[in-house]
C-alpha cells in the first residue's frame, strides 16, 4: 500500500486511464520524497474527482472548471516546498480555460494533470472542446464536427514553464516527476480513452491511433526559468509554516485553558440561515483562545440560505494535519434539515453523544442521546449557538467565558445581550 493512498482499489471503470494517472502520480510523489502532509490535491468535477477520498493528502474539490483557480489561491497562500496538484478533465479544462491560461501567464507554482479522454465521462460521454474532429460521442454520432483545441499549445503560449502530453497507458511517472519538480506552472495532458463511453461509440479504436490521427502529438515543452508569481508583501503575505498572516484577522490571544487532552470532534447540523457556520466558527475561536488547535469545515447546498447547514469542528491539543471527521465524538442537531442531512452518520454511530433538539424525532443510533430544547429556549436563529453553549457546559472541555468572549467580539454582540444569553444555560 502506498503512503499516499488509503486503499489500493480505485473508483474507476475497468480499463479507465484514470488508474494510470493515479498510480503514476503516486510513484512520482514517492520518487521526489514528498510527504503526504506537503501535498494538496485539488480535483475538479468528473470521474477523476471521485479519487480524492482515496488520497492521504490534503484534498479540495472544486466547482466544475474552477479547480485551477482554487488551486492557484491555495498555492499563493502557502510557503515554498508544498506541492499543489490539480486533477481536471478535458471538460473542466475547457470550461475553465481562462483560469488555466491566467495561471500559466502568471507562472503560478502548480502541477495541472488534465485527464483528456475527449469527452465528459461522468455525464454520459458528451464532447468537450478537446474532442477531436470525427470522434463519435453520444450526441455526435457521425463524429464531432469541429477540430479540438491544442491545450498544450495554448498554455505554453500563455507562459507555462513546463508542458507535456503523454499517452495515458502504463507508467508515465517520470513526466509527472519532472512537472512536480519544476518551479512554476506545469501542465501534463494525459490522453485516455473512456472505456465506458469513448469505446462504446468508437469500437475498435485504439488510443495511439486516435492520438496520431487527431494530431495529439506526445512531447515535452520547457521554457527557460522565469519568476514564479508571488503575492506582494503586506496583509496578503504568503503564510509562514505556522500559518500566521492567513487573513487580516486579529490573532487569537490565549487567555483561557482547557482540560481537553485528546482530539475531540463534533458535527453541528441545522438549517441554513440559522447561524450554524457562525456558531462553529465561534467555537473554534474560543478553543484557540483556550490554547487548543481547531479546524472548522462547512457544507451546505449550492443554493445559499436553503436546506441544511453542517459544520465539522475538530479541537485538539496537538496540531491537526487532517481535518476529516469519520467517527465524531459529538453530533449536535438543531433542526429537521440537520437531522435529515446527518441521519446516515447518526445511524452508524456506535459511540459518542447525540444532542438533539426537542422538536425532533429520536433517530436510530447506538450513541447516547441527549434531548435539549435549543430552539425553544434560544429561538431558531440562535439555536445553533445555544446548542454549542449547552454542549460545552455539559462536556466541560472549554470554559464558558472563552465562548462568551468570542461572542462579545463578534457581530452577534449587539444582538445577544451576553448576560441574558448566559443565563439561558
Ligand atoms: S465513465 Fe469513463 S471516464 Fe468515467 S471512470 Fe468510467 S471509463 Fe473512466
Amino acid at each position: 500500500m502506498s503512503l499516499f493512498l488509503t486503499r489500493s482499489d480505485l473508483p474507476f471503470c475497468k480499463g479507465c486511464g484514470h488508474h494510470h494517472v493515479v498510480r503514476s502520480t503516486v510513484k512520482a510523489l514517492e520518487e521526489i520524497g514528498a510527504k503526504p502532509t506537503d501535498v494538496i490535491l485539488v480535483t475538479d468535477i468528473g470521474c477523476h474527482g471521485i479519487v480524492d477520498g482515496h488520497f492521504v493528502t490534503h484534498t479540495a474539490h472544486g466547482l466544475h472548471g474552477r479547480s485551477v483557480a482554487l488551486a492557484a489561491g491555495i498555492a499563493m497562500g502557502l510557503p515554498p516546498g508544498k506541492k499543489v496538484i490539480v486533477y481536471i478533465g478535458d471538460g473542466g479544462a475547457t470550461i475553465g480555460l481562462q483560469h488555466l491560461l491566467e495561471a500559466a501567464r502568471m507562472n503560478i507554482d502548480l502541477t495541472v494533470v488534465v485527464h483528456n479522454n475527449m469527452l465528459y465521462g461522468m455525464t454520459g460521454g458528451q464532447p468537450s472542446s478537446l474532442t477531436p474532429r470525427g470522434f463519435r460521442t453520444v450526441i455526435t454520432l457521425d463524429g464531432a464536427p469541429l477540430p479540438h483545441h491544442d491545450l498544450c499549445r495554448l498554455v505554453y503560449d500563455a507562459g507555462a514553464s513546463y508542458v507535456a502530453r503523454v499517452l495515458g497507458v502504463g507508467d508515465f511517472s517520470e513526466v509527472l516527476r519532472q512537472a512536480l519538480e519544476m518551479e512554476g506552472f506545469a501542465l501534463v495532458e494525459v490522453l485516455e480513452l473512456c472505456t465506458s463511453y469513448g469505446v462504446r461509440w468508437n469500437p475498435g479504436l485504439w488510443l495511439k491511433a486516435l492520438a496520431d490521427e487527431a494530431g495529439y502529438t506526445p512531447g515535452i515543452w520547457i521554457r527557460p526559468p522565469r519568476p514564479v508569481f508571488r503575492l506582494p508583501a503586506g496583509p496578503w503575505e504568503p503564510l509562514s509554516p505556522r500559518g500566521e498572516g492567513l487573513l487580516d484577522l486579529p490573532p487569537v490571544e490565549v487567555r483561557f485553558s482547557s482540560p481537553l487532552e485528546e482530539r475531540w470532534t463534533m458535527i453541528l447540523s441545522g438549517s441554513a440561515g440559522e447561524g450554524v457556520q457562525q456558531a462553529a466558527e465561534i467555537l473554534a475561536r474560543a478553543a484557540m483562545a483556550a490554547g487548543l488547535h481547531a479546524t472548522k469545515k462547512g457544507s451546505y447546498p449550492v443554493t445559499v440560505g436553503v436546506g441544511f447547514s453542517t459544520a465539522e469542528v475538530i479541537l485538539s491539543r496537538s496540531p491537526i494535519f487532517y481535518h476529516g471527521v469519520h467517527e465524531p465524538d459529538a453530533v449536535v442537531i438543531t433542526s429537521m434539515d440537520g437531522l435529515l442531512n446527518q441521519r446516515e452518520r447518526i445511524r452508524r454511530m456506535q459511540r459518542g453523544v447525540l444532542w438533539l433538539d426537542a422538536s425532533l424525532p429520536i433517530p436510530e443510533t447506538e450513541a447516547e442521546i441527549r434531548v435539549r430544547d435549543f430552539r425553544g429556549r434560544a429561538g431558531a436563529r440562535y439555536a445553533a449557538l445555544y446548542a454549542i453553549w449547552t454542549v460545552l457546559q455539559e462536556m466541560g472541555i472549554l470554559p464558558p467565558e472563552a465562548l462568551l468572549e468570542v461572542v462579545q467580539g463578534s457581530s452577534l454582540a449587539d444582538r445577544i445581550p451576553v448576560d441574558r444569553w448566559a443565563s439561558l444555560g
